[in-house]
């Protein structure tokens, strides 16, 4: 069965994104979607750079009006969901509770983009730093997250700092990080959290999805089983990229469900 959902997108509520939101929800209907959510950028505490200014400062009262008028328009066609990115840091866990118990999102997803309280993005992050040391602490912090913050559904593009390393994913691999990860996802599975599978790191010319088919297996046999698939789109023409290959990846990892949620709540559909 093909997937009709995609549950990481943006729009130009977030600062990375001049897309319409009406733009993604045609979008979505000329792909036959039947559920689209919204997942705009709320970073506090992003160290903005100068020289593109980009602030992932979510204006939440402004993309809750748009987001409700546009519901309303297309309730006969699709199902339209109010989500948020968030991104987490160790110090801004009460903040981000209170951000979340404030507004009735249907679905969060955790996600880290900082770390030492800077953006890898940037090719200075690196200079001075060891690549294995770095994506190391960085799947620690994601660990320590998942324990001492829990108002998330799942956590996002796991393994995203293998975007920006020297070497990408060259040297990268489940067993170099193993004890981590299994912490990691023992935490996730005991708690109730999800993790999503992201596509938009294949435009970064990684050779599998976020995050790592080995881990995605791990996940399975320790007894994981919420799924949300993203593509993490910016633009229209991205909405869905790669889901095929994602649907495959999770089917020979054992997967027979991916995940919706709405109202926080998780509901299971056939992959
Ligand atoms: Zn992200
Ligand atoms: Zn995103």
């Amino acid at each position: 069965m093909a997937i009709t959902t995609d549950y990481h997108c943006h729009t130009d509520f977030s600062s990375d994104s001049s897309t319409p939101m009406e733009e993604m929800i045609k979008r979505a209907l000329s792909l036959g979607m039947t559920h689209l959510c919204f997942t705009e950028h709320m970073d506090f505490d992003y160290p903005v750079n100068p020289k593109d200014g980009l602030t992932f400062s979510l204006d939440t009262l402004a993309y809750r009006n748009t987001f409700l008028t546009l519901k309303e328009k297309y309730k006969e066609q699709l199902t339209l969901l109010w989500g948020v990115e968030l991104g987490i840091q160790p110090h801004l866990n009460q903040r981000l509770e209170e951000y979340t118990s404030s507004h009735p999102f249907d679905f969060i997803i955790a996600s880290s983009h900082l770390l030492y309280g800077e953006d890898p993005y940037y090719p200075s992050f690196f200079e001075t730093r060891n690549e294995d040391l770095v994506y190391e602490d960085y799947f620690k912090e994601i660990t320590d997250n998942i324990k001492a913050f829990s108002s998330f559904d799942v956590y996002g593009h796991l393994d995203y700092i293998v975007r920006y390393g020297p070497n990408k994913d060259a040297r990268y691999s489940y067993e170099k990080y193993r004890d981590i990860f299994d912490q990691l996802l023992i935490a996730l599975i005991e708690r109730g959290k999800g993790l999503e599978v992201n596509t938009g790191g294949l435009k970064y010319g990684l050779r599998q999805l976020h995050p790592i088919t080995d881990i995605l297996k791990r996940y399975r046999s320790l007894g994981g089983e919420i799924i949300t698939i993203g593509s993490d789109a910016h633009q229209p023409q991205n909405l869905q990229h790669e889901f095929s290959l994602a649907q495959n990846v999770l089917l020979d990892c054992g997967f027979r469900y991916h995940t919706v949620f709405q109202n926080r709540t998780s509901q299971f559909i056939p992959l």
